[in-house]
């Protein structure tokens, strides 16, 4: 029981001691976190409560969340929770280690991705997406930051940060059972749309992850042409321009443009990009068994 923890004074510290920081959010610190009895390795993170009251209620309230969705999450690709600690001073939440680092620094590192490495990424993305799916989790934060390396090498990854997850499956259900269908307002027929809608805001987000994965840059940007870039996106104005993707092949150009599609009634869905033919070429061997 995760919750054991909860009124004990410096619980987490008698557990786990502290070695290298892994990285920085807005307000979450994430460290080495060593289990003093095993000597295994693990993440944790590391959040400061601070004075002030509305303040710190947001953090514990924004921790409660995150915590309570990560731990109904036990899949290859995604970050396991195996601890809670809610201290006087800190919440620390330990996780999974994924000892080697962001996918953004991977990618910084070779330019870009080669187009079988870019599927294997893409792949077990899908595959996480699609547990999440299917527990009514949207992410509704993937970026190249928040996809983790559990080793560089072979691109194991485990999707993190569920700081801004969402539980839509939940509340469409109690909708639903709460009102008598002739009765129920036109919100609550809203909520299913916006709610398959909600899962696809994962899928655009996924498609420019895609894209930066082929290319080595982002598809919409302040940089790039005049309009800016909130226009660029409710507009879906991005190309593909030589020679970065004159070698990507013409099935991972469509997968593209299928997930960047503006009108998420367009969009494709997860099950859909699964079956694509881009992710269905060269899927044999071991190095598929995720
Ligand atoms: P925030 O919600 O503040 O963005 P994150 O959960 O994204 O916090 O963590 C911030 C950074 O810490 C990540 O981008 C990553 O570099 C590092 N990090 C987070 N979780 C892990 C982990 N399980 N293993 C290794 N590094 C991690
Ligand atoms: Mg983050």
């Amino acid at each position: 029981n995760l919750d054991i923890h909860r009124r004990e004074p410096c619980l987490f510290k008698q557990s786990y001691y502290l070695s290298d920081r892994l990285g920085k959010g807005a307000f979450a610190e994430v460290r080495v976190a060593i289990n003093r009895v095993t000597g295994k390795r693990y993440a944790a993170k590391i959040i400061k409560r601070i004075e002030q009251a509305d303040k710190r209620k947001k953090l514990d309230d924004n921790f409660q969340v995150e915590t309570s969705i990560l731990s109904r999450v036990r899949y290859p690709s995604i970050v396991m929770v195996h601890g809670v600690f809610r201290e006087r001073d800190y919440l620390y939440l330990v996780l999974d280690l994924a000892p080697d680092g962001e996918l953004f620094d991977e990618i910084v590192k070779r330019e870009f991705l080669a187009e079988d490495d870019a599927r294997r990424v893409l792949l077990q993305l899908l595959l996480a997406i699609r547990h999440l799916n299917r527990l009514g989790i949207v992410h509704r934060d993937i970026k190249l930051e928040n996809i983790l390396l559990a080793d560089r090498h072979n691109l194991r990854i485990k999707l993190a940060d569920f700081g801004l997850a969402k539980i839509v499956g939940e509340t469409m259900f109690m909708k639903t059972v709460c009102g008598t269908p002739m009765y129920v307002a036109p919100e609550v027929l809203t909520v299913r749309q916006m709610g398959m809608y909600d899962n696809l805001v994962d899928m655009w987000s996924l498609g420019v992850v895609l894209y930066i994965c082929l290319c080595g840059y982002p598809p919409f940007s302040e940089e790039a042409s005049p309009p800016p870039m909130r226009d660029q996106i409710i507009a879906g104005i991005y190309n593909f321009p030589s020679p970065y993707w004159d070698t990507v092949s013409s099935e991972g150009i469509d997968l593209v443009c299928q997930m960047l599609q503006v009108d998420p009634k367009n969009r494709i869905n997860v099950d859909d990009a699964l079956a694509h033919p881009w992710l269905r070429a060269r899927r044999t061997g071991g190095l598929w068994t995720i």
